[in-house]
């Protein structure tokens, strides 16, 4: 395909959950004739032979070689990405605004909402910037939500009577569900995310779609921005299929559920940076051996755990449980995911609710057991909950008679049942909307409509 709309060049954030909507979203822009260049930190550098119809430019970042990502350093990393990429990415679009190709001139650029840099950048040089956002657009109304909420005197959090009360004017979120609680390095979350919100770019898109967020949070966010909003989303549905995993796919787990009933596997995955110890895993473990229902496992690898070692924790599972699960139970470091939640034989998910993992959810109309972390985690279990009712709020303690119960009230009890009801309905219309005519598909012929108005 020839693309003469002009240059796009993406600045994507490197962590799994944020880069695999921005390149869904590079192939979509492509599709609409735009030449795509990613400007990607060396840090978790993806593989450009995926994507052949993108041109990757490496950023210096000044991370060590051994960098991992955590709960407990995603902050820290952010930050330090803002401050180390700035030079670099300046250097690069001199480069290429000389070369000064004709229907190759960069249009604008879009950025990860975590890499704001890129904004200063851009405007130094002249260029436009439109901002993409890959939470909920939920999540980015509880960020503009800080500054009132400090004010009234509700932040910093102290008094733990009312983590569980309603947050004004944020209903149904509570104060516990907010994305700095419970965290070491709150303030440091705070600053990255004020930091983020002072940038005015020429508009916001969203991996969120009208049909889930449209009515509660567009009219809000449009009194907070005078630019405009474009909700694409789901972008995996929109995007054609791209491999964007950090992590190699183990598809022997489909051959194993093509030996399944249908909807009777649980499947597990807690995402690419949420950490768990050995008790944790242990307890998980036969909290499921015990609910007698057949599971699929993501057990991650973590080079980066709480001891600071490298360990496979699935190796340091003991050997009489390892038993206990026999057939029923089959355990990966990292599945297909969008494949696995659309296969016939999984009737439920347990997830620790990363946005992209909780649309992939709706999107195959999969209910989910919530075990958010940390971050806009705790929002989408809200949402999924009491919002959208696709979702089982549970004690969250990771005790074996807890789990238990709560696979239990997923995969048999009627409670499951009238979820996964729920979640087919919502399904169906997250598809209508990605469909032509539907406000997702009309809402990327805007976004390519705006781009072009920018100039060049
Ligand atoms: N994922 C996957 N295989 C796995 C586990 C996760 O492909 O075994 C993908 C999943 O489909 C999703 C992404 O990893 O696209 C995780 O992103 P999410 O926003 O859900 O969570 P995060 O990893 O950012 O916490």
């Amino acid at each position: 395909m020839e693309n003469h709309s002009g240059r796009l060049v993406l600045v994507p954030s490197p962590f799994q959950g944020h880069i695999t909507p921005m390149l869904q979203l590079a192939s979509t822009l492509r599709l609409k004739g735009f030449s795509i260049t990613v400007a990607h930190t060396h840090f978790n550098f993806p593989d450009p032979s995926n994507h052949p119809h993108f041109e990757f430019v490496p950023i210096l970042d000044g991370l060590s070689d051994h960098a991992h990502i955590s709960s407990q350093n995603f902050i820290a990393i952010a930050s330090t990405l803002n401050t180390n990429c700035v030079s670099s990415l300046r250097e690069f679009l001199i480069q290429i605004t000389k070369e000064n190709v004709e229907h190759e001139r960069i249009r604008c650029i879009i950025y990860d909402g975590l890499m704001y840099f890129a904004d200063a950048v851009a405007k130094q040089l002249g260029i436009p910037t439109i901002v993409f956002r890959t939470t909920s657009a939920t999540n980015l109304l509880t960020y503009h939500a800080f500054a009132r909420l400090r004010s009234n005197g509700y932040l910093p959090l102290q008094d733990s009577r009312s983590f569980d009360q309603l947050m004004p004017e944020l209903d149904p979120l509570r104060f516990k569900d907010l994305p700095i609680f419970n965290l070491p390095n709150s303030d440091a979350m705070l600053q990255q995310i004020e930091k983020s919100l002072e940038v005015r770019s020429s508009g916001v898109i969203m991996n969120t779609v009208d049909c889930l967020e449209g009515s509660s949070s567009l009219g809000e966010l449009r009194k907070l921005y005078e630019v405009p909003f474009f909700f694409v989303g789901p972008l995996h549905k929109m995007a054609p299929d791209s491999r964007v995993s950090f992590f190699k796919e183990d598809n022997r787990c489909m051959c194993w559920l093509n030996k399944q009933a249908s909807k009777s596997v649980l499947y597990i995955s807690l995402g690419s940076i949420a950490c768990w110890n050995e008790k944790e895993l242990t307890e998980m473990a036969w909290g499921l051996v015990n609910s007698k229902q057949p599971f699929l496992w993501v057990i991650r690898a973590m080079p980066f755990n709480i001891n600071g070692s490298g360990s496979d924790w699935v190796e340091s599972l003991p050997e009489d449980l390892k038993e206990a699960m026999g057939e029923r139970g089959c355990i990966v470091k990292w599945a297909p995911q969008k494949e696995v939640l659309a296969h016939r034989a999984v009737g439920g998910f347990w997830s620790h609710c990363g946005w992209n993992s909780s649309l992939e959810s709706l999107c195959e109309g999969m209910p989910i057991i919530c075990q958010p972390y940390f971050g806009d985690q705790r929002v989408n279990a809200r949402l999924l909950s009491h919002v959208w009712r696709v979702g089982l709020e549970w004690s969250n303690v990771i005790e074996r008679g807890e789990i238990e119960r709560a696979v239990t009230r997923m995969m048999v009890d009627e409670q499951g049942r009238e979820m996964r009801l729920r979640a087919v309905e919502l399904k169906d219309k997250i598809r209508l909307s990605v469909e032509e005519g539907g406000s997702s598909f009309k809402a990327l012929n805007d976004l390519q409509h705006f781009i072009n108005t920018l100039s060049l």
